[in-house]
């Protein structure tokens, strides 16, 4: 399947508020529109979700949520296991129609088995890069990717290279901390999630409902 992505534009006319800024105290004015870029449409974009905070996977199953309301076909890989953690969106995601592939062994920080779950993640790797090579997906969701890419499990350089020899009308979405510069680099829209506080600092365990 090799269909492009339907031309689901929104019409240039519709505003953007406060697309550069953080919103603040003063009202929005008209803005010199001088310096603005041609606008032009992209057929795939790369999306990095990264930064310590709590969001990344959970915006990128929103965007994948978008993607197949306009009937776009989407694969989730998930680099790290984390038993129930993600039974939700995956129960979700596949009734709607995602492709979803949970590899990895369970390993977690205190991992006492580093050498099968490398391996593991190289397996999931493999799995993810005849995906994005396929031209199957819209939208390919690479869930904790750059855990692997930091630890050197996976190269990042060829992680690099096969998004940036993806098909065309491929949108690749890489999430987790620490995003390798390379990645960053590639990317065209990268979010930066900053934790500002979160419950389990203050002894709060992980809601079923919240966080997985
Ligand atoms: P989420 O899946 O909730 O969007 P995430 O993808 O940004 O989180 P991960 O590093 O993948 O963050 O961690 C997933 C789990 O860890 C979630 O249960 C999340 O609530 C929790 N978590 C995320 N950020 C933090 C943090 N700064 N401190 C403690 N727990 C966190
Ligand atoms: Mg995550």
């Amino acid at each position: 399947m090799t269909t492009p992505a339907p031309d689901d534009h929104a019409p240039s006319d519709v505003p953007v508020d406060d697309p550069t800024g953080e919103g603040g105290a003063a009202p929005p004015v008209a803005k010199d529109t001088s310096t603005t870029p041609d606008l032009r449409h992209a057929e795939s974009l790369v999306l990095v979700n990264t930064g310590d905070g709590k969001g990344k996977s959970t915006a990128a199953f929103g965007t994948a949520l978008r993607a197949l309301a306009r009937g776009w076909t989407v694969g989730v890989i998930q680099f790290i296991k984390s038993g129930d953690w993600r039974v939700g969106e995956e129960r979700l995601l596949t009734g709607l129609g995602a492709h979803w592939w949970a590899l990895g062994d369970g390993f977690s920080w205190d991992s006492d088995d580093l050498g099968e779950s490398e391996a593991v993640a190289q397996t999931a790797w493999s799995e993810a890069r005849d995906r994005l090579a396929s031209g199957d997906y819209h939208v390919l969701l690479l869930d904790e990717i750059t855990y692997p890419m930091n630890w050197g499990w996976i190269d990042t350089d060829e992680v690099v290279a096969a998004i940036a020899d993806r098909p065309s009308h491929t949108t690749v979405i890489a999430t987790g901390r620490d995003a390798p510069q390379a990645l960053i680099d590639v990317a065209d829209t990268v979010t930066r999630m900053h934790n500002v506080k979160h419950a389990f600092d203050s002894g709060i365990m992980a809601r079923r409902g919240i966080d997985y």
